[in-house]
């Protein structure tokens, strides 16, 4: 990682840098911050004479040399002290929710909208429907692209930005254009690499965001943080890591809730942890206890699935939607919980 002395590198000044790595079989990837812009060298930068080409430039402050396999997303990154601005919120300042609908009902769109008004008023700070769907039965609904102006209706009735799955690169692109601020990755495709490369590239020049869930075979947390890092690698940062439950099973829950998970990456990782306790228990009787240990374990964030009538949803959302007022205490609980583990005393 290359820091120049100043808060960015001129045009001849990248092109000169650009040369020196390229000769070392290196490219250079500017990670363009509001404030200040950053060099990552991508390739193997062990090499001391490279190193030593690029430390002799009067333009640069100092390289960075973390040997991690993920030196972007790393907590010693000099990219730790960037923050994830959603919607007028900052992670890690405030607890952010997200929540809505596990699917869109193309053909009933009045419940996407009740629920989101609904789960506006309880408090959520970006509002969360499917519109292609990761389903286990081939012959079960697969989501629909009439949802996409569904989701963004949601969106222009509420004020607040929206978050949905992606699967493939079809959908990167019309989720982009249709103004998504983040982009789901599911707990499937968590490992698919072309597409954590492709979203990458498509969103190197924006702001939007990643809500990367974890794949059910992850096994240790650095699979998790490299997923990111997959994407980071392209020139934005912003993903969110999304713990969602994992196997084994525990028996009585949808899979074994990981949210406990946190304090791991956290020490690994400055990235954002937004945990979903719906998919991780499966049983919305269960959902408000497991986003209240989530927050105690320390996440910044949580990811609910809520619907003003679930038993409507067509999704995991009969099982597993709060309610909007059960949805509303959660955050409520879980607010205060926020502001304990702080250090804020609430009254
Ligand atoms: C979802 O968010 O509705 C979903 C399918 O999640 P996951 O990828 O975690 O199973
Ligand atoms: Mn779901």
């Amino acid at each position: 990682m290359i820091l120049p002395k100043s808060n960015r590198l001129t045009t001849e000044q990248l092109q000169e840098v650009t040369a020196i790595v390229t000769e070392f079989g290196c490219k250079i990837q500017p990670i363009v911050g509001a404030v200040r812009s950053i060099y990552a060298i991508v390739g193997d930068e062990r090499d001391e004479l490279m190193i030593n080409r690029l430390e002799g430039l009067a333009y640069v402050e100092r390289i960075d040399r973390i040997q991690s396999p993920f030196k972007l997303m790393d907590k010693r990154s000099d990219l730790a002290s960037h923050r994830i601005n959603l919607g007028g919120v900052t992670l890690g300042e405030e607890l952010f929710v997200i929540a809505g609908v596990c699917t869109i009902d193309p053909k009933n769109p009045n419940y996407f909208y009740e629920s989101a008004a609904a789960i506006k008023e309880a408090g959520a700070n970006m509002l969360r429907g499917g519109v292609w769907k990761p389903r286990t039965n081939p012959y079960s609904f697969q989501g629909d692209v009439k949802s996409l102006d569904i989701l963004m209706e949601g969106s222009r009735r509420t004020g607040l930005p929206v978050d949905t799955e992606v699967m493939e690169e079809g959908h990167i692109k019309l989720a982009l254009d249709a103004g998504v601020t983040a982009l789901q990755v599911g707990a499937r495709n968590a490992l698919n690499y072309s597409l954590l490369r492709a979203i990458g590239r498509a969103i190197a020049e924006r702001d939007t965001a990643v809500l990367l869930k974890r794949s059910i075979h992850m096994g240790p947390i650095n699979e998790f943080i490299s997923a990111a890092e997959y994407i980071a690698a392209f020139g934005n940062p912003n993903v969110i890591l999304c713990p969602r439950g994992t196997a084994p099973t525990l028996d009585g829950y949808r899979n074994h809730p990981d949210e406990s998970i946190t304090p791991l990456l956290k020490e690994k990782t400055w990235a954002p942890v937004v945990v979903d306790p719906s998919h991780s228990v499966g049983k919305a009787a269960y959902v408000p206890a497991c986003a209240l240990a989530a927050v105690a374990y320390g996440a910044d964030g949580l990811c609910i699935e809520s619907h003003v009538s679930p038993s409507h949803g067509i999704g995991d959302d009969p099982k597993q939607a709060l309610t909007p007022e059960v949805l509303a205490d959660t955050i409520a609980q879980a607010k205060q919980l926020w502001a304990i583990r702080r250090g804020v005393k609430v009254v």
